[in-house]
């Protein structure tokens, strides 16, 4: 089969190579769609410890396709389903998995992160995966590609549930890429009453509001233009969705009384040490928070809101390519090109 296997820093090669055996307790399954993430394009610009040339690692995360095999062990699953899969699984016996978060277990692993993953004609469920109800079986008027949005989709719904956005909420999203225009689907869904979406590119913020009409772009002094529309009283809800440490600082003299902010976005390694006042803090009654990935629990409830029309995410996909232009799409990816970019296999 054809795979696009990451060997170190900067090199990631298609090739040809067996097509994954699974024992009694794995399903093998048959690739669809498989979207480039930001961790993608880290991995190929940083690298990754445990991948090197001896471990070359097949990446992808974010993916959906068609059980091809299931091990004879496996019940509800049978070849030929549609389905999506979350890539993080946990040990399966621990008192984290057990209250529901297997993707924050002490074992946990990921599907294109530590074993092989999405970018490939086939890949393999291990058993813990299935056993934990990663794979989720997935309607027929969906396509492969929003279907697998679900996993970017869900990690940006794990810090709505986390914030509580509520019915009248003034939200402020700051990063107008696929991540921060989630966040605004999100917001419009719980009935934010304004959502304003702050970004340096004029052309993400034409974007964001052509994929949201509703939102109201700020592309100049933040501070300033936020203190005009909301009189002064600043907003209820700030979500960092940039991985910039100026914003995560900036963050807490954008938030009104009793504000909530979210820091969505990590910081690089070594850069996550920020100055803040923490008067803004005490006199303010600031709640701050952070998430990051998904339960499966989460997963499954974003399926359910693609399916169902709630969350419609069809158009955040600017972009789609056959595996063998993966490097290409990894570079417009880093770029900032576009939102969404899919490899269709
Ligand atoms: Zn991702
Ligand atoms: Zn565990």
């Amino acid at each position: 089969m054809k795979a696009a296997r990451l060997y170190g820093q900067g090199d990631i090669r298609v090739e040809e190579i067996e097509i994954p055996e699974i024992n009694e307790d794995e399903v093998l399954l048959k690739v669809k769609a498989a979207f480039i993430c930001g961790t993608d394009v880290r991995f190929f610009k940083n690298g990754k410890t445990g991948i090197n040339s001896n471990n070359p690692r097949v990446l992808g995360h974010e993916f959906a396709g068609i059980i091809d095999k299931v091990g004879n062990r496996i019940s509800g699953y049978t070849p030929g389903i549609r389905v999506a899969v979350a890539p993080n699984y946990g040990c399966g016996v621990c008192d984290i998995c057990i209250g529901g978060n297997t993707q924050m277990c002490h074992r946990a692993r990921a599907l294109g992160v530590n074993v092989d993953g999405g970018f490939a004609e086939f890949v393999k469920i291990p058993a813990q995966a299935v056993l934990q109800g990663n794979i989720t079986p997935i309607g027929n008027n969906i396509s492969f590609a929003e279907a697998a949005l679900a996993e970017p989709l869900s990690c940006v719904y794990n810090a709505y549930e986390r914030i509580g956005i509520k019915p009248g909420d003034k939200v402020l999203v700051i990063g107008a890429g696929p991540i921060g225009i989630m966040h605004t689907l999100i917001a419009v869904m719980a009935g934010a009453s304004h959502i304003f979406i702050n970004d340096l590119s004029r052309e993400r913020l034409e974007l964001a509001k052509n994929l949201v009409p509703s939102v109201i772009p700020i592309a100049g002094k933040v501070r300033e233009e936020l203190e005009k529309q909301t009189a002064g009283k600043l907003v209820d809800v700030v979500i960092t969705a940039a991985s910039v440490t100026a914003i995560q600082e900036m963050a807490f003299s954008l938030a009104g009384l009793n504000g909530r902010i979210m820091f969505f976005g990590g910081l690089p390694k070594g850069k996550s040490m920020v100055s803040l006042d923490t008067n803004e803090i005490h006199y303010k009654q600031l709640t701050i928070s952070g998430t990051t990935m998904q339960s499966l629990r989460q997963y499954r409830n974003c399926l359910r809101l693609i399916e169902e029309g709630t969350l419609k995410v069809k158009d955040l996909i600017t972009s789609s390519s056959p595996l063998n232009e993966i490097s290409e799409v990894i570079a417009n990816v880093a770029a900032g090109k576009g939102l969404k970019s899919v490899i269709t296999i």
